[in-house]
């Protein structure tokens, strides 16, 4: 038992303390395959936990609406620097709770309840939050969806451009959490450009690689970057927009008061120390070995009879149709799961089955690259998800046993950032 990380959490609550813990057990002895997910370091787990917590800052540093400001403007002042910094921006906002709070706080700065916005469809690999109709954004907003072209998986541009040029959205949201492709910013600039439309970036997957240099940046392309911290970025949970200059007021404005209260500190704090991590050269080491991994592991998995969707990988994410293997995603991520092997079921362009129980499964190689996992390894583990894909075929719950104890042992020699040896 290992409560005694956190002393005083185990000595009030030795209930919830068990949970902790067992998450750290969890999450040490599994393989995390899920793209975006990682482990965040011991630094950024200590500024996230704070007592910056106890504190209120409605409005921005500088012009906050309560006093005793004096650290917390500079801790924020801090990560807003090192944002722009990072990644070469005029202006950030480091205050949205989450990617998803960050697109609304996008379109309420830009758009009025029933405009036309568009994005990449769901089921095509695009974000419930680009106006898909079950989110709020594609209930207050009329939303119009692009997909990838059926041949070849990948997006089609003219497609793209003759949406845009017939609907002319106020709104166009590239990017999306699906996506094992690099995204050609430049072509949906200038479909932008045409269509008279505010083109937002949404990179919460690929924050990470575009900071390492292992993806091209959308800045300079875009009106807008929304991003998630949490992903390949390995901060807390949060969000950032950042743009130019024209466009800080609205969007400064859109977050608070359009859309938030008080920021929470302690996650800025963590959001500062993740950047600053960030922007080290053992970070672009770690952007290009995710790619590196990404890459080597779709060639695993094709060599293993996998169908992949767009047969392969540019980013950190691999996205495997299971239909030839006659295997739903469904099934075959609980059997993953239970071989130690941790992704998610997940929908393939064109899908024929429903969203609950799709056909493919999602991977990525994001947090397997943080504790230290090389391209040496990637055949390793196309092994263990092919004979757990088999294994789930048979309800051969032994196999699954097997390869859940070849898992912990390889995990125990490569330990996660910010979890105890
Ligand atoms: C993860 C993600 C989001 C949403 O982030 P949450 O923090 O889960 O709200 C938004 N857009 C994209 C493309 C994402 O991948």
């Amino acid at each position: 038992m290992t409560a005694h990380r956190q002393p005083a959490l185990f000595a009030t609550d030795p209930e919830l303390a068990a949970l902790v813990s067992a998450e750290e057990t969890l999450q040490a002895e599994t393989l995390r395959l899920i793209p975006s997910e990682n482990y965040v370091s011991a630094a950024v787990l200590e500024a996230s936990g704070t007592v910056l917590q106890n504190k209120y800052s409605e409005g921005y540093p500088g012009r906050r609406y309560y006093e005793g400001q004096q650290n917390i403007d500079r801790v924020e002042a801090l990560a807003i620097e090192r944002a722009k910094g990072l990644f070469g921006v005029d202006h950030a906002n480091v205050q949205p709770y989450s990617g998803s709070p960050a697109n609304l706080a996008v379109y309420l700065a830009f758009a009025k309840p029933g405009d036309t916005v568009m994005g990449m469809a769901l089921p095509m690999g695009g974000h419930l939050t680009h106006g898909w109709g079950v989110s709020a954004t594609g209930s207050w907003f009329r939303g119009v969806q692009y997909g990838v072209s059926a041949d070849t998986g990948l997006v089609d541009y003219d497609a793209v451009r003759a949406l845009a040029l017939a609907e002319r959205p106020k709104i166009i949201f590239c990017g999306g959490t699906a996506l094992p492709r690099t995204i050609d910013f430049e072509a949906f600039a200038s479909i932008a450009e045409e269509a008279g439309s505010v083109l937002v970036a949404d990179v919460a997957h690929i924050a990470g690689l575009i900071a390492g240099g292992a993806h091209p940046s959308p800045a300079g392309h875009v009106d807008v970057i929304s991003t998630t911290t949490h992903k390949t970025l390995r901060g807390p949970r949060g969000a950032m927009l950042m743009c130019r200059e024209e466009h800080a007021k609205a969007i400064d404005k859109a977050v608070f008061p359009g859309l938030q209260g008080g920021p929470h500190n302690q996650t800025t704090a963590g959001i500062a120390v993740a950047l600053h991590e960030a922007a080290q050269p053992s970070f672009v080491s770690y952007a290009h070995a995710v790619v590196a991994n990404a890459k080597a592991l779709a060639a695993a998995l094709l060599e293993r009879g996998f169908d992949l969707v767009s047969g392969g990988t540019d980013n950190h994410l691999i996205l495997i149709d299971l239909t030839g293997k006659d295997v739903p995603g469904k099934v075959a991520a609980k059997a993953l799961d239970r071989a130690g092997i941790v992704v998610n079921y997940n929908t393939v362009p064109f899908d024929p089955r429903k969203p609950f129980d799709p056909s493919g499964i999602r991977i990525g190689t994001p947090s397997l690259t943080s504790r230290g996992l090389t391209v040496a390894h990637m055949p390793v583990v196309a092994d263990w998800i092919s004979r757990a894909v088999d294994a789930a075929a048979k309800a051969d719950e032994a196999a699954l046993a097997a390869i859940r104890s070849e898992v912990a042992d390889l995990m125990a020699a490569f330990p996660a950032p910010g979890l105890p040896l």
